[in-house]
């Protein structure tokens, strides 16, 4: 693993790629150089777990799903300095498709969004007098599927589309939803293949993990919850050579509570009204809820410190867009949450820049910094490897060699 934060140089860039890092004034002459003295600078967040479009001042919901309000997230996503996020299996109308396919074809030309890869619409086994176990807000929109036949023309379809990636859900929502039988899943795992896109399951339980690697999925988008992982899992994982999303802070939002929203880092993108109204919500858990929530965060710790030193692939994934996860601020969230369970901050920035390039196949232009990778990087006030919080203490955003205007995007959103 390259040490991803570099004190003290100056980074030189020319057009949209890095040129060089150089001792402070010393070697390369041609571009332009961005003084980094007294400053740190590391590569921009690469979040491979999004569901955007549907929240609005902290509240998810498909009345507010707009092509705008995507468009609103790309853009937080980029004020904090997150450059790649994945939409994993919630979108509408096709409307991320048409924007990535914009973004690829350089007809929305905008310096100031992130890049949109997707999943289009996920697969799930229908629930009979019931709603799938699908995101909540999107149950509506993704593919119900019975049986193998119909989960391989519904993956033909979506490689005919030309997604990013698929996505399947499997777990039964606390026993309140129809469970995706393996014979089904198998099938999804093999024609995605066939059709060379990789494969994310939806998993919360512990054999329906094993069942998935066991079946090719190339990852899972989150840990186990109770009991918590075994060795076999970690066995299986490193023979596989598979990934794990580690989705801890949407966890651990609802554990820290209100206070989350007191978080001035949260406060430059979320008006004090709209915090106040989320914080007045999440005043409402009751003790036995936060108990709850609580003990599956500690099985969540535990295991994100067995599979980091077992030497299992961990990448960086916040769910942003569901319940408190706010774009751009989750992934910040997500780092902090990584290190609290255990892991090194150097580790969880590297799982969420170079190793989430690599998950999204993109690790050659982006996810470190390098000559000829992309001028995507964050120049930061402190080290972020001495406190992981230090990400927050952004002096800059560059993009594609473009320094954002963040004064400029904060006033659009608080004034
Ligand atoms: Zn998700």
């Amino acid at each position: 693993m390259s040490n991803p934060v570099i004190p003290a140089a100056d980074l030189v860039m020319e057009g949209s790629q890095i040129v060089s890092l150089r001792t402070a004034g010393v070697g390369e002459t041609r571009g332009r150089v961005v003084d980094l003295s007294g400053r740190y600078v590391m590569p921009t967040l690469i979040n491979p777990h999004v569901h955007i479009g549907y929240m609005r001042d902290g509240v998810g919901d498909p009345a507010h799903y707009s092509k705008d309000n995507v468009l609103d997230h790309l853009r937080r996503f980029a004020y904090y300095g997150v450059s790649v996020v994945q939409s994993l299996g919630t979108d509408r109308e096709g409307t991320e498709l048409d924007l990535r396919d914009q973004q690829r074809a350089g007809s929305l030309d905008d310096p100031e969004l992130s890049t949109l890869l997707t999943a289009g619409t996920g697969l799930v086994a229908p629930t009979p007098g019931s709603s799938n176990g699908s995101a909540r807000f999107a149950t509506d929109v993704v593919n119900e599927v019975t049986d193998p036949d119909s989960a391989r023309a519904v993956v033909r379809k979506l490689a005919a589309d030309r997604v990013d990636v698929i996505k399947f859900w499997i777990d039964s929502r606390g026993g309140s939803k129809v469970k995706m039988p393996p014979a089904v899943y198998r099938a999804i795992i093999d024609q995605a293949h066939k059709e060379r896109l990789r494969v994310i399951a939806h998993i919360y339980d512990l054999e329906d993990a094993k069942g998935v690697i066991r079946a090719g999925a190339d990852g899972t988008a989150h840990l186990v919850r109770d009991p918590g992982h075994d060795d076999e899992l970690i066995s299986l994982l490193l023979e596989r050579d598979a990934f794990v999303f580690t989705s801890l802070g949407i966890q651990r939002a609802a554990v820290v509570g209100p206070a989350l929203l007191d978080d001035p880092f949260l406060a430059e993108t979320v008006p004090d009204s709209a915090r106040s109204f989320l914080r007045e919500r999440m005043k409402t858990a009751s003790t036995a809820q936060l108990g709850h929530l609580r003990r599956v965060y500690e099985t969540l710790r535990r295991e994100v410190a067995a599979f980091s030193s077992a030497g299992v692939r961990l990448v960086l994934s916040a769910d942003t867009g569901v319940a408190a996860q706010f774009p751009g601020f989750a992934e910040h969230f997500e780092l902090e949450s990584m290190v609290d369970a255990g892991m090194r901050p150097l580790g969880a920035i590297n799982s969420g820049t170079e190793q989430s390039a690599r998950v999204l196949g993109i690790g050659r232009e982006r996810g470190t910094l390098a000559p000829g990778k992309r001028a995507d990087f964050l120049v930061l006030d402190a080290d972020p490897l001495a406190d992981i919080r230090n990400t927050r203490r952004i002096r800059d955003v560059y993009l594609g060699g473009h320094r954002l205007d963040r004064p400029a995007m904060r006033s659009t959103w608080t004034g």
